[in-house]
């Protein structure tokens, strides 16, 4: 079964987290492919070898000394290669790199260089072939990804390779310049390569065993998540959840390729499987919860508003013309609430309810704050009644009054809008109701 295993920083941040690297991949032959991050944190006082590469390329370029960041940099690089006792002479390559910033290389490029070193290290430990991500990840003009002619190139590159080390997180540019994914892109990168081999896996290595079901400072060692969807992935990213992100997981995703977040410090665990469906979920059971602070809900009462023609389209109108987006868009029969991101509204609010006076000539308008937003999300709960009743009964019990609810009609997640003051408390009450009743 042919994988693409990436690993990140935390995953490489030293010598002894290589030999965990090169142990899980001799465990499986089938881990034929590999994608590097830049070495990470080693513990949390540490620095991210991408951070320090930003900050030399940003004072070389104001001009200032950068021998201090280059000791520390020679020192994370040189000590890996010395640790693992590899015949590679890394000093040539970050000689070439300093000099590279000196005289004045692009953010991109200079940040490129910590997966690119990496990559090179990595290769020599396995023994296997190093593919320069430059000559396989294409961007446009615009540096936007360009999925076609990457999926062309790389695939006939490594239907060559055996084996291959594929540094995560650039490309280049059709000038031949190096360009860089957002922060966190060689999960991207893990993704095209895992499409690009038609791997039957895509396996992301990290340091925890899995997603969990809830967010850890809210609720107390909350259970890791067995099998999630992409679409529950969605709304739980989308309400907060640290996940993937969306545009890590859209090459797989397309091809219809598995994630596996796996804990490269615990190969044991089985992590969370991410697939584009599963029928094995117990019905009534949830996937997760995720929630956020700060939202705001403008609540407008007409009388007769259900007849009212255009009336819904005058009341989003003023929040467009004001360029404000909303979240969620409750209506009872005489009420149309919208609820928006404070941070989405700050300064605009005033601009937003003179406009829908003005033109939707309501009864009422109402500006509720401090409001915050819970999901609970899961796919056991489509056609499944009870799941609604479980959660707006733990609330009850927990004394959490429910301002306002939003189930869509993908009918995996419901919302429940609460007072920020409440939150906390709200997410511990629904993880309770269903995770202490499940078996
Ligand atoms: N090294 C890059 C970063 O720190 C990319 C990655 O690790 O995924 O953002």
């Amino acid at each position: 079964m042919l994988k693409v295993a990436k690993f990140g920083g935390s995953s490489l941040a030293d010598a002894r987290q290589f030999q965990k690297v090169k142990a899980i991949l001799l465990m499986d032959e089938g881990r034929r492919y590999v994608v590097p991050s830049a070495p990470g944190k080693r513990d949390d006082e540490d620095e991210k070898v991408t951070d320090l590469l930003y900050l030399m390329q940003k004072k070389a370029a104001q001009g200032e000394k950068i021998d201090e960041e280059f000791a520390r940099l020679k020192e994370r690089f040189a000590g890996i290669v010395e640790a693992l006792e590899l015949e590679l002479d890394i000093l040539p390559h970050l000689g070439e790199l300093r000099e590279a910033i000196e005289g004045g290389a692009s953010p991109d490029f200079a940040a490129s260089r910590g997966e690119y070193l990496n990559g090179i290290v990595l290769s020599h430990y396995l023994g296997w072939e190093f593919i320069d991500a430059a000559e396989v990840v294409f961007f446009g003009e615009n540096g936007v990804f360009d999925a076609d002619q990457t999926q062309e190139v790389l695939s006939a590159k490594l239907a060559k390779a055996k084996n291959a080390v594929i540094p995560g997180f650039y490309g280049s540019m059709p000038n031949g310049e190096i360009h860089t994914f957002s922060r966190g892109g060689s999960d991207i990168t893990g993704a095209i390569v895992a499409r690009a081999c038609s791997a039957a896996l895509y396996e992301n290595w990290t340091d925890v065993s899995g997603f969990l079901m809830a967010d850890p400072r809210i609720v107390k060692k909350p259970r890791e998540i067995e099998v999630i969807t992409y679409r529950e992935l969605r709304e739980l990213s989308y309400m907060g959840a640290t996940v993937l992100h969306d545009e890590a997981i859209f090459p797989v995703r397309m091809a219809g390729i598995p994630i596996n977040i796996r804990n490269t410090n615990e190969p044991s665990a089985p992590g969370t499987m991410i697939v584009r469906a599963d029928e094995s979920q117990v019905r009534g059971a949830i996937t997760g919860i995720a929630g956020k602070k700060g939202f705001t809900a403008i609540a407008v009462e007409k009388n007769l508003m259900n007849a009212e023609l255009g009336f819904g389209r005058r009341v989003l109108q003023a929040l467009e013309e004001s360029g404000v987006p909303f979240e969620h868009l409750p209506t009872g029969i005489d009420t149309m609430t919208v609820l928006c991101s404070d941070a989405n509204l700050a300064g605009r609010i005033e601009g937003v309810i003179e406009t829908i006076r003005r033109s939707c000539e309501p009864d009422h308008i109402e500006v509720i704050s401090g409001l915050s937003l819970v999901a609970t999300v899961g796919r056991g709960m489509v056609r499944y009644p009870g799941t609604a009743a479980k959660i707006f009964a733990a609330l009850a019990e927990a004394g959490v009054n429910i301002r306002m609810i939003d189930q869509g009609s993908s009918e995996i997640n419901i919302i429940t809008a609460v007072e920020s003051a409440d939150f906390e408390r709200a997410v511990n009450a629904i993880y309770s109701a269903f995770v202490k009743s499940s078996p």
